[in-house]
């Protein structure tokens, strides 16, 4: 993974800094069929239900765009008429679900917690058992807009117990996190092609249940999110039913080669960890705060409280960030003023090293020497 230092480095929630090698294969025009189209495709097809265990009863579905085609895609194709969507909400993304639906015009009921707090599998239940026409859970696994993990297991306990389908936004998590189909039945994950899959963004994936999937042939409205649609053409053509993003998908299979090159979805757990271990340590020997507990935080992205500083501007940390080569992110949380540094991508501990250097030499342009009581020194 040789990286290209002339650009800056993301530390951002999304998109994610890619490896060279994934960007390289985008230098060539590619057709959208052919050999090497079709094992490209079938490469990443087999890889993505691989990573759920889910060989035999899944199948892998891209459509062109971002992860939230994938989610409109799941929410307007596999909530049948009649249907009722039940989703839960702690942050950003679990809202843009509940708009998809409004837009969609499809029945659902939500569950709010607020943006630290990790809903329980009773507050599910109690939902479930409240309204009888539910017949479908949606989930975020990640919620990116704070870096919370919600409690998928215990989510898809409640939803095996009462038959209701589960769809989780995996977007944030897939390929870091372990989503295991056997464990959690779900009918469908959606997922960036970006993100930790560590592809370019252009793609946005679901797994999905291939019972499921047949029960929804001809539900779906928009005719180019229909996943039944795109997944048995891909079957019988290996072909996208129109003009696939042939660059982005080649890059896709080269991130999956390197996602198992790594050593799969736990190491590359275990290098976000170091990099968010090192990442929060820094930040906090410097005097900053994490808005989230580390309980429920996942090593995806950090979010951190503004100082209290008078000297202090997010803006000019943004900048002073910038000149020194790294992306950094503003809070997406309107109760707080705080920012956010991701902890995704072609990225290591040495770079977060960096990273916290150029944060310590930034605060100290802006005239900020201490925070709280500890001053302001990068430790290495
Ligand atoms: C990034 C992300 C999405 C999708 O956002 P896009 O802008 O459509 O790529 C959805 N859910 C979560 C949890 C995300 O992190």
């Amino acid at each position: 993974m040789s990286r290209d230092r002339t650009a800056p480095l993301l530390l951002t929630p999304g998109p994610v800094s890619v490896s060279m090698t994934t960007k390289t294969v985008m230098l060539q025009d590619r057709a959208s069929g052919g050999d090497e189209f079709q094992a490209d495709l079938a490469c990443a097809r087999d890889y993505m239900v691989s990573l759920v265990g889910g060989q035999g009863a899944y199948t892998a579905v891209p459509l062109p765009g971002s992860a939230t085609y994938a989610n409109e895609a799941v929410i307007t194709g596999l909530v049948p008429p009649g249907g009722k969507l039940l989703i839960h909400t702690n942050g950003v993304y679990g809202d843009r679900l509940i708009e998809i639906c409004a837009h969609a015009r499809i029945a659902h009921a939500t569950i709010r917690t607020p943006p630290f707090t990790p809903p329980t599998a009773d507050q599910f239940e109690a939902a479930i058992l409240a309204d009888p026409a539910i017949t479908h859970v949606m989930v975020v696994h990640c919620e990116t807009s704070t870096g919370v993990l919600n409690p998928i297991e215990a989510i898809a306990d409640v939803c095996r117990k009462h038959t209701k389908g589960l769809f989780i936004d995996a977007v944030a998590s897939f390929g870091a996190i372990p989503i295991d189909a056997k464990r959690l039945g779900f009918q469908a994950v959606t997922v960036s092609s970006n993100k930790c899959m560590q592809g370019v963004p252009g793609i946005g994936w679901t797994v999905v249940q291939k019972t499921a999937l047949e029960n929804a042939k001809g539900n779906c409205g928009p005719l180019v999110l229909d996943l039944w649609d795109q997944n048995q053409h891909m079957d019988r053509t290996s072909a996208f039913r129109f003009t696939p993003p042939t660059q982005v998908l080649a890059a896709f299979a080269q991130a999956c080669r390197e996602h198992a090159e790594e050593g799969g979805t736990l190491a590359r757990l275990e290098r976000y960890r170091r990099n968010w271990r090192r990442l929060v340590d820094g930040m906090r020997q410097m005097g900053f705060a994490t808005v989230v507990p580390d309980e429920c935080a996942s090593p995806i992205v950090a979010t951190f409280h503004n100082p209290d500083d008078p000297a202090f501007s997010f803006n000019a940390l943004f900048e002073g960030m910038k000149r020194r080569g790294f992306i950094i992110f503003p809070g997406r949380l309107a109760l707080a003023d705080t920012f956010r540094i991701g902890c995704m991508g072609d990225v290591t501990e040495a770079d977060m090293a960096d990273a916290m250097t150029a944060v310590a030499e930034t605060m100290h342009e802006m005239g900020i020497t201490s925070l709280g009581h500890t001053d302001l020194v990068a430790a290495d």
